[in-house]
């Protein structure tokens, strides 16, 4: 990756949406804002400069200083990214924002890299790595559950959880130290357990973290379901109940479904992929083969497996069979048509559930099941740990403190417990970006589009 342009350059971008909307908003910034921007603005009232974070009428110039449309233009000294900003609002129109960008341009802005502005916020200081992030998330929220989990991240939820856990660390940093420096002590024992007790609490910080992280993810990410089972077993039907609609083809004729069909569903805030799949079963014919080949390669995708037996019929060995291939961890095993006849001795063994997807009995605890199975139970921990980075950087540090606490009890030096807290204390300091490395400060701001 290049060099990043400088960081004294003004910038520009689109900060709303491309395409024709009601409003596009324009955003300039760093420390000539105020000059371009002014030279593209004619007010509708004589005046020299423009009032701050106050919004003004007037027109936005073009290259040649003529007028392209209506503009509000606000001027902030230390906007978002913390330098001055001025934003022009003007008709949404394709046309106008790309004029208006070339003027800019022309008068000394250079266009804005993908997330730059908020690069330039966190380098200021007005928000710390996580929270950044946390813009991004919040932007690319697929459900409300998942804005909301972004949000609380935005407005430092996680960064305070991270700070906690580091102020435990110098706590029993502290402990460590005192030993090192007066070796003959007789406290010595005493600030081991008390170090011990502080490293304790640290890991249970650390494991909640981790524990809400699979919900996190879930939310910022969703999963895949797949509903499995031999033909007219009801999977299609079983799929339109969860989807809340008539979406695949429900047939008496066994062997209707030959795509996997799929739709997204929201299950406790997270959406889920759910496809509903081939019957699986020897084929009776080609197109059937190939549906069937595709229902396993959903199936081997998928994150859960939905396994619906054919109530009527009761669990057949070819339901045994198939059953047995799955990985048990991901199966839930569904008695269908329960409204025909209760599940019986051999499906009772799986502890599966009983539903009819055709009267709705059972699917609401179906649902619970799965979002428990998916760990998306609120009780699983706060959703803070949505990215792989975060979830990897806390993981490092639970080994480090794990070893450290293991070194302190084996009554091993203070000082290689030390080394090993302090790896823990980098790790932590990498989610809020105290540490962090530019590659990683590169890879982060490049997920984010360009305007934010
Ligand atoms: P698929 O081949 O597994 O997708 O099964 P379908 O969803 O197409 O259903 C096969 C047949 O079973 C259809 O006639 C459905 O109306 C019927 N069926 C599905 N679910 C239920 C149920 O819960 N109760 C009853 N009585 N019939 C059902």
């Amino acid at each position: 990756m290049p060099p990043l342009p400088s960081n004294r350059d003004t910038i520009c971008a689109l900060a709303s949406a491309r395409g024709r909307a009601g409003v596009a908003i324009v955003r300039l910034s760093g420390p000539d804002a105020l000059a371009i921007g002014w030279r593209r603005f004619s007010p509708r009232r004589p005046l020299a400069a423009p009032p701050p974070r106050q919004m003004l009428l007037g027109a936005a110039l073009d290259a040649a200083g003529q007028p392209l449309d209506d503009a509000l233009l606000v001027y902030f000294p230390a906007g978002y990214a913390g330098e001055p900003t001025v934003e022009f609002h003007v008709h949404g129109s394709p046309a106008v924002v790309e004029a208006l960008l070339t003027a800019l341009a022309e008068t000394g802005a250079r266009p804005a890299l993908p997330g730059e502005f908020t690069r330039r916020a966190f380098l200021a200081g007005r928000l710390d790595l996580a929270q950044a992030e946390a813009v991004a998330d919040l932007i690319e929220a697929k459900s409300l559950a998942a804005a909301r989990a972004a949000y609380r991240r935005l407005t430092g939820a996680l960064s305070e959880k991270v700070g906690a856990l580091r102020g435990l660390l110098a706590q029993a940093m502290a402990h460590f130290e005192a030993e090192i420096d007066f070796p003959d002590d007789d406290l010595g024992e005493l600030d081991r357990r008390a170090a011990v007790a502080l490293l304790d609490q640290a890991l249970a910080g650390a494991a909640a973290l981790l524990a809400g992280g699979q919900r996190a993810r879930l939310l910022a990410q969703g999963a895949a379901v797949a509903i499995a089972g031999r033909p007219n077993a009801g999977k299609s039907s079983l799929f339109n109940r969860l989807a809340g609609a008539r979406r695949a083809i429900v047939h008496e004729t066994a062997g209707t479904t030959r795509d996997a069909i799929e739709t997204e569903i929201e299950l406790a805030g997270a959406p889920l992929r759910l496809i509903d799949t081939a019957g699986l079963r020897g084929p009776e014919n080609e197109v059937e083969r190939q549906g069937v080949e595709l229902a396993r390669e959903a199936i081997a995708g998928a994150d859960w497996i939905l396994y619906v037996i054919d109530g009527a019929v009761g669990v057949t060995p070819a339901d045994r069979q198939t059953v047995g291939e799955f990985d048990a961890a991901r199966v839930i095993p569904v008695w269908n048509k329960a409204d025909l006849r209760p599940p019986d001795a051999a499906f009772a063994e799986w502890r599966g559930v009983a539903v009819s997807a055709k009267d709705g009995t059972g699917v609401d605890e179906l649902r619970g099941r799965l979002s428990a199975a998916l760990g998306l139970d609120a009780a699983a921990g706060e959703a803070l740990l949505a990215a792989v980075r975060h979830r990897q950087l806390v993981q490092t540090a639970q080994a480090c403190l794990t070893e450290a606490r293991r070194l302190a009890l084996a009554g091993a030096g203070a000082e290689l417990a030390a080394v090993e807290l302090r790896e823990a204390a980098d790790a932590l300091g990498e989610i809020i970006g105290e540490t962090t490395a530019e590659q990683v400060l590169d890879a982060v701001f490049s997920r984010f589009c360009i305007g934010k």
